[in-house]
């Protein structure tokens, strides 16, 4: 299955043993957060919960929350759709935070470092207290500012606490996420509405920079004869869902035997429907304008709610409101059809002229859209709002028409999500510390390039699904719905990733491999292998030598990256297309040449380009030809039988008994050995040549005994070619060689003894 997805570079292992990633696959490019999906989902298919949710955290300080609400675009972008269903990635990321405060671990949040806390401490007033306040005052701690949010409610959380439902979202898993916020040194201060309490200019002046995060929660009117003067029968969403968050108990029964009309189609509408159902309402409808498809609430919230008992009337739109001395008696609709799309990008509704009917209710709940309340601006909205009741603020930079004032989240954007909000708070935080610490802005990433996906041929495997409360007992509980995963569920579930990409990105390869590229050469013993700094590294490579401290030694560093003869190079980019590490690359010189350069950081030395270079250009440090030929040469010498054989230096399993009629040659990497080295040994005296390789799973770079394979039967071809015997060749793949070795020595002994040609 080959895919193209839109993506950008290369992986990169930072100096501090991190791993930075630049080509993020499809699920992490679409999460407004750029989440290393991947990372978290291998690390939990691994079984290792800890460093998964550790990963998750990196930009997400509310894995328990996002795990539950999350509109989860990641798995509208996941490719495993294209083999059955997408991995379930919002519920691993859900698994990980509860298993964590199942082993009875309170989540912690980074706090600032030291280096960070001295020099930086400056003040911001965040507020709002929702995802985006909370998200953007958690970076702003950690960057070592001193932080205080400002919040009108009795309770933090903003929509997270007083909108959506515990049913969705149980309240005590809010609580204990933000206080990991508030472990930060991150202050609230709950019961204090700017605008009444304090004021917009009173937190310019006192703090160095102010973050407007309020959200958008003035209701909008329907806009329709009959609401004016209605005495009995309005019920706004906010007033409900907020009695349903801060006291479910007294929310039971408040609405006992109503029939209700809930208006619009986004996910207040159905929240708001489906908590009047809780409150004990008879009946309840949600009235539509467009249809199904069109609804901005998450699917899967609008089945729930039909399986619960709410009704759906689609295509229809409230004209009217009727009522007998101030009590509603219903409302007067009329039917709608799909015309041409609107600005939106959604069909536009079109009355159908003389369709209108009534429906009989006691109770209506507009949600038909929310805006912010401009009360915080005291008036000043000339420098605050945009269109549509919105404040203003640069997209990039969140920053507002005055200086060190910086808004986002809904209070900008409109409604939209959480992870949407705590992308907005995060990109507040950088421009709010840019701004208080003078530094530039961060410099545009190059335009993504398109990069082609090889994905595995996946057997299908159906997703493994959540257990669920049944429909029949949710109606009288605000019980959670969803239940979490089980370790094993979730270890299955994350088996199903495709890890799309040529890398898993789950970070073994840091402080492993990674750096273990200098070799330690000591006259008349063997090379030995060392862990180094990019730094010693880098200089060894690039010839300005070793630290000082190893001076005088009797033994030399090496590198064995590999380096381009630009004088013999034709360009023709058989490395580049070889190399899975993206460290050789061809670049164009002017004047109709093309030449081969390779990146020393990236490269892993594993030497296979050497063995694909039709012109010697390429060559490989410290295991170069002339070494190579050397010590094939003194092999030969030493081997009764004549047999050379390549061995792979990371595998120790493949050792030659000391019984062997052969000679061991080490290499990185037996994809260093090309057909044309392997013709040397013959033409040195060898009367075999063997390599001994490692499989797929076991070969340290993923690619190099694919290579070593390529490598013997093109070398098979030439002999045949040459009318030479091919079965003096041999690829052993085992870890007790003895007897393949024998059959070869023995296979060499009958040649030799017909006099045979070598
Ligand atoms: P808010 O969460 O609205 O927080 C703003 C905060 O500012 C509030 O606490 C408010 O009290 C405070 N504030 C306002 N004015 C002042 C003032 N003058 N002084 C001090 N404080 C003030 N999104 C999802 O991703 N998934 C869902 O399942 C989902 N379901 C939803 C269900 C409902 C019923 C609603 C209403 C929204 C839902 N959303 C959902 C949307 C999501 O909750 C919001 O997009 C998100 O909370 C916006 O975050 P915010 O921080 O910008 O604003």
């Amino acid at each position: 299955m080959r895919k193209k997805v839109e993506a950008q570079g290369s992986i990169q292992a930072g100096a501090a043993g991190d791993i930075s990633l630049l080509m993020p696959s499809p699920c992490s490019k679409e999460c407004p957060l750029g989440t290393n999906v991947k990372a978290y989902v291998s690390l939990v298919a691994a079984g290792r919960f800890t460093e998964a949710l550790a990963q998750v955290r990196l930009t997400n300080p509310f894995p328990g929350i996002c795990g539950r609400v999350c509109p989860h675009p990641c798995e509208a972008a996941c490719l495993r759709s294209e083999v059955e269903e997408p991995v379930a990635i919002a519920g691993l990321k859900r698994f990980l935070a509860d298993y964590e405060l199942r082993q009875g671990i309170m989540p912690r949040l980074a706090g600032p470092s030291a280096a960070k806390a001295s020099g930086v401490g400056r003040r911001v007033a965040v507020v709002g207290a929702g995802p985006a306040g909370l998200a953007c005052a958690s970076d702003l701690a950690a960057q070592g500012h001193a932080v205080k949010v400002f919040e009108a409610l009795p309770v933090a959380g903003g929509m997270l606490a007083v909108g959506i439902p515990a049913y969705r979202l149980p309240k005590d898993i809010l609580r204990i996420e933000i206080e990991a916020i508030e472990a930060q040194g991150v202050e609230i201060a709950l019961n204090t509405q700017v605008g009444r309490d304090t004021t917009l200019s009173a937190l310019a002046s006192e703090y160095d920079a102010v973050f407007l995060a309020a959200g958008a929660q003035a209701l909008r009117r329907l806009g329709i004869p009959g609401e004016q003067g209605l005495e009995q029968g309005l019920i706004r969403w906010a007033d409900l869902l907020r009695q349903a968050s801060l006291s479910p108990a007294e929310a039971f029964g408040a609405l006992q035997g109503r029939t209700l009309v809930v208006i619009g189609g986004g996910n207040t509408a159905v929240d708001a429907a489906r908590a009047a159902l809780r409150a004990g309402a008879g009946k309840v409808t949600i009235l539509y304008r467009r249809s199904r498809d069109e609804m901005p609430a998450f699917p899967e919230e609008v089945t729930a709610a039909e399986e619960e008992g709410v009704e759906l009337s689609f295509l229809c739109s409230p004209v009217r409101l009727t009522a007998e001395r101030g009590r509603l008696t219903g409302v007067e609709c009329v039917r709608m059809k799909l015309g041409k799309k609107d600005g939106s990008g959604r069909p536009r509704p079109v009355r159908i002229a003389g369709s209108e009917f009534l429906m009989p209710c006691d109770g209506i709940i507009p949600a038909v859209g929310q805006e912010l309340d401009p009360s915080l601006l005291q008036g000043r909205n000339e420098v605050y709002l945009a269109e549509g009741q919105l404040i203003q603020a640069d997209p990039q930079t969140l920053a507002t028409a005055q200086a060190g004032v910086f808004a986002g989240g809904d209070a900008v954007a409109g409604p939209a999500s959480v992870v949407e909000a705590i992308a907005a708070g995060h990109r507040a935080a950088a421009s709010i510390h840019r701004f208080l610490t003078g530094t530039p802005p961060e410099t545009a990433s190059p335009p993504p390039e398109e990069l082609t996906i090889e994905l595995p041929t996946a057997a299908r495997r159906a997703r493994v699904r959540q257990a669920k409360l049944p429909a029949s007992r949710r109606r009288n509980t605000f019980e959670e719905i969803e239940q979490v995963f089980t370790p094993a569920q979730a270890v299955a579930e994350a088996e199903r990733c495709l890890r799309c990409g040529p890398c898993w990105e789950c970070a073994t390869c840091v402080g492993l491999c990674d750096k273990e590229q200098l070799l330690l050469v000591a006259e008349g013993e063997a090379p030995r292998l060392l862990r180094v700094t990019p730094e010693v590294h880098g200089a060894v490579s690039s010839g300005d030598g070793a630290p000082a401290s190893w001076q005088g030694e009797a033994y030399k560093g090496r590198t064995f990256t590999a380096s381009v003869e630009e004088r013999l190079c034709r360009g023709c980019g058989l490395c580049e297309e070889l190399c899975a590490y993206h460290a050789v690359r061809v670049t164009y010189r002017g004047e109709g040449i093309f030449c081969a350069a390779v990146d020393a950081e990236a490269c892993r030395g594993c030497g296979c380009c050497v063995s694909v270079c039709p012109t010697g250009a390429m060559e490989q440090g410290y295991f170069t030809a002339s070494r190579l030929a050397a010590q094939i040469g003194s092999g030969i010498r030493g081997a009764a039988a004549g047999i050379v054989v390549f061995s792979c230096h990371w595998n120790p399993a493949l050792q030659a008994p000391s019984t062997a009629p052969a000679e061991l040659v080490r290499v990185m990497c037996t994809g260093r050995i090309g057909p044309g080295q392997l013709l040397k040994a013959f033409e040195q005296g060898a009367k075999g040549v063997a390599i001994l390789s490692c499989s797929q799973q076991d070969c340290h770079y993923g690619f190099g005994h694919g290579q070593a394979e390529a490598n013997l039967q093109r070398l098979a071809d030439i002999m045949e070619l040459l009318g030479l015997e091919r079965e003096r060749l041999a690829m052993i793949r085992s870890s007790a060689p003895g007897q393949a070795l024998a059959e070869l020595s023995g296979r060499i002994r009958m040649l030799e003894s017909r006099g045979g040609k070598r």
